[in-house]
């Protein structure tokens, strides 16, 4: 199995090129902010919990994200592989994953880390955020995201770089030269 972590700032462009990644390679997308989207759209208890605190731009609890993402990984298998997008955020949330795939004779692969500066991130956010209407997109939001995921990246990243796991991609081009990169890194672990 080929199982990734792609990681990156809100705005990176993180959905985008995993949907891409998905189609080149055939794996399953896990991306847990669409699923909680979903939870808040359909008004669940889940989604009513959630959505509070993704609108504040604050993370959703370990064992709410983990137990969401468990189940999904039990749900997909067998597969060829995932690609986990937005998730884990926490070297919590990292150790819970490697637990998941070793249930299912399984590991990660990589992580791989889009990397684009923070101006660029807040201009294509508040873009989207006139295309999209997105709640939590607001300039202050935006903000507190981006130093939530400052914050948390590196203590995550330092879990997979202690692997030699960790890949880095400059994702301020278009999706297309980052998929090239994304591919030939993949390429390159066989
Ligand atoms: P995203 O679309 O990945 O940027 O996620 C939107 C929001 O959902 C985040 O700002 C968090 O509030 C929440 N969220 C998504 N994934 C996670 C996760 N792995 N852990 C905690 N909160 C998450």
């Amino acid at each position: 199995m080929l199982n990734i972590v792609l990681f990156g700032p809100p705005g990176a462009g993180k959905g985008t090129v995993a949907k891409k990644v998905v189609e080149e390679k055939k794996l399953v997308h896990l991306s847990t902010g669409d699923i909680l989207r979903e939870e808040i759209e359909r008004g669940s208890a889940l989604g009513k919990e959630a959505g509070q605190l993704i609108a504040q731009g604050q993370l959703v609890p370990d064992e709410v994200v983990v137990a969401m993402v468990r189940e999904f990984v039990k749900r997909k298998i067998p597969c060829s592989g995932f690609i986990f997008d937005g998730f884990p955020r926490t070297t919590e949330q990292a150790k819970e994953l490697d637990a998941i795939m070793a249930a299912q004779g399984a590991a990660i692969t990589m992580m791989i880390a889009l990397e684009v500066s923070e101006d660029e991130i807040i201009r294509r956010m508040l873009s989207r955020a006139e295309i999209e209407g997105r709640p939590d997109d607001t300039i202050d939001v935006i903000r507190k995201r981006i130093a939530t995921y400052h914050e948390k990246i590196k203590v995550t990243s330092d879990y997979y770089k202690a692997q030699n796991k960790y890949y880095t991609v400059d994702s301020s081009l278009t999706p297309e030269n980052t998929l090239r990169q994304i591919l030939s890194i993949v390429k390159g672990e066989g």
